[in-house]
């Protein structure tokens, strides 16, 4: 199979996701309706592996499971059509004028 490259540094993050999801389309993992749940724990899958790659110090494959997590969040937005920018924006408002620590004790 020949190789090919996808050019990633200076795209908006709501470009991003549709890089993500565009690949995963194509590699046939939206043929069938996406089940939310299993999309968002396949999520926490790849933090589970970025946190094993911690716990074994192999801080290149901690790096690559950062990204996976990064890729499968980024084509469930793709692919629900979510415009992270505006709920990013919208969310760091909000919690830019929360109190300290957000109110909570520790
Ligand atoms: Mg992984």
């Amino acid at each position: 199979m020949e190789s090919t490259t996808v050019e990633i540094k200076g795209k908006s993050l709501n470009e991003l996701c549709e890089i993500c999801h565009s690949i995963a389309v194509s590699k046939g993992f939206w043929e069938k309706e996406r089940n939310t749940g299993e999309a968002l724990m396949l999520i926490v899958t790849e933090l589970a592996e970025a946190m094993e790659a911690h716990r074994i110090q192999d801080h290149e494959n901690f790096r690559e499971e950062i990204a996976d997590s990064f890729i499968r969040l980024m084509d469930l937005c793709g692919g629900m059509k979510i415009d992270i920018e505006a709920e990013i924006e919208k969310k760091a408002n909000k919690n830019k004028n929360r109190p300290y620590k957000h109110g909570k004790i520790c």
